[in-house]
């Protein structure tokens, strides 16, 4: 499937209202479209990261190890930065419970300085508390700087069949705090997080995938945020500049991770917080730290430090492509999904399933995979010379 230089040219000029529009029942008619230059020669790097999931959910409990009292908080999956606000205001009444105000002591120690630290890290001295993260690695050398960046509250976050029946509406709680702490991002320098358009372009020819044998039943909890999430719907052949008859469009929110992971960490420091550089090889180096509530922030980290082999790694790659500002929307064509942030074009192979890197744990990059994810989504763009 190829775009028109024509259709394309046609889509890329605002359209005034004249008697050439074509006829549509809708006022939302071909939008302006900048071609995304998809070219293997324009991957500056790959990324690949590894999402921590476990069939049961997110780990968010107390635990008394030595003297301490550790919150663990890990193991979001494939919706970590969605969830982080959420997860970390649960995270953070509990450490509050566990004692460590109870005493007029207000000093709490985090562990891990990703999407989940960070948030939790902010979450707890917004509540008042003193806060020092001690972490490996920080933002952007962690695994969350090397996410997709858009809104995915369920992705990969459990197995259906082995959640609580509570966890589909502490799941809900989650995602509508975090879903309304973003937005406050929403239009603050740097744009850390926006809106985006979508573009699904469904292969109507293609048979679907079979289901893979032991495949895991993903929870899909999409549904329950109906009221506050943007839907998709259908466009008209008049509404939209590709080839394909079967196009969805939508908004969806959209992390720069860049900006949100610098916005974060700047206003961490600012507002008093403290980063040391430290690894925990197993939990009785949890000693070390001199704070009585430790919240454990690990991520994958904690299949290794906590013994946790519930987690399973669930691998994703992402080829990065030269920023185009001019670009404002994403594509979903033959399982490659791009979407242009401000520090770079994503171009990803996401599979025939979400089992697509269910317990790979290598994070070996792979040219292979990378070019033949952007030549997927190049013919849409090649014949208008992009
Ligand atoms: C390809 C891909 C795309 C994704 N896209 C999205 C998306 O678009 N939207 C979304 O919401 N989610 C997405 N995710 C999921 C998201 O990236 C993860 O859920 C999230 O990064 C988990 O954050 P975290 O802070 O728990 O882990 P991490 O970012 O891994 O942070 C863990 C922290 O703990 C530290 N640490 C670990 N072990 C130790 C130790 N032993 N000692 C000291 N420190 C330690 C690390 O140094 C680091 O600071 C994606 C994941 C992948 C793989």
């Amino acid at each position: 499937m190829t775009l028109s230089r024509r259709s394309l040219l046609t889509a890329s000029l605002a359209l005034p209202a004249c008697a050439t529009m074509p006829k549509t029942t809708s006022a939302f008619v071909r939008p302006p479209l900048a071609p995304i230059r998809l070219d293997p020669q324009r991957i500056t790097h790959i990324t690949v990261c590894l999402r921590p999931f476990r069939a049961a959910g997110p780990r968010i409990e107390v635990e008394t190890i030595g003297t301490k009292r550790v919150v663990h908080n890990y193991g979001h999956g494939g919706s970590g930065w969605s969830l982080s606000w959420g997860s970390a205001a649960i995270a953070a009444r509990l450490a509050f419970e566990a004692g460590a105000m109870a005493d007029g002591r207000r000093d709490i120690a985090v562990i891990g300085c990703g999407a989940i630290g960070i948030t939790t890290a902010l979450t707890l001295q917004r509540a008042g508390a003193r806060v020092t993260i001690y972490a490996a690695d920080r933002l952007p050398q962690t695994r969350s700087a090397r996410a997709t960046g858009t809104w995915s509250p369920d992705s990969r976050i459990a197995d259906a069949a082995a959640v609580t029946p509570q966890f589909p509406v502490a799941w809900e709680a989650m995602a509508r705090h975090s879903f309304a702490m973003h937005q406050s991002f929403v239009g603050t320098a740097g744009d850390p997080v926006v809106w985006s358009d979508r573009y699904t372009l469904i292969n109507a020819g293609a048979p679907r995938p079979p289901r893979p044998p032991g495949a895991i039943d993903f929870a899909d909890y999409g549904d329950r945020l109906h009221d506050i999430v943007p839907r998709f719907r259908t466009l008209s052949r008049a509404e939209h500049p590709f080839a394909q008859d079967n196009v969805r469009h939508g908004t969806s929110m959209q992390f720069n991770i860049a900006a949100l992971g610098q916005r974060l960490m700047q206003d961490f420091l600012v507002e008093g917080g403290r980063i040391e550089t430290m690894t925990f090889n197993a939990p009785a180096d949890f000693a070390r730290l001199a704070q009585p509530v430790i919240v454990n922030c690990t991520g994958y980290g904690a299949r290794a430090l906590m013994g946790d082999t519930s987690i399973v790694p669930v691998r994703g790659q992402i080829a990065w492509l030269a920023a185009q500002p001019e670009v404002h929307y994403g594509v979903y064509y033959r399982s490659v999904t791009v979407l242009p942030r401000s520090d770079g074009i994503v171009v990803q192979y996401v599979g025939d399933s979400d089992m697509w890197g269910y317990g790979v744990a290598d994070e070996t990059p792979d040219r292979g995979e990378a070019e033949r994810a952007v030549a997927t989504i190049a013919p849409l763009f090649a014949a208008a010379g992009a």
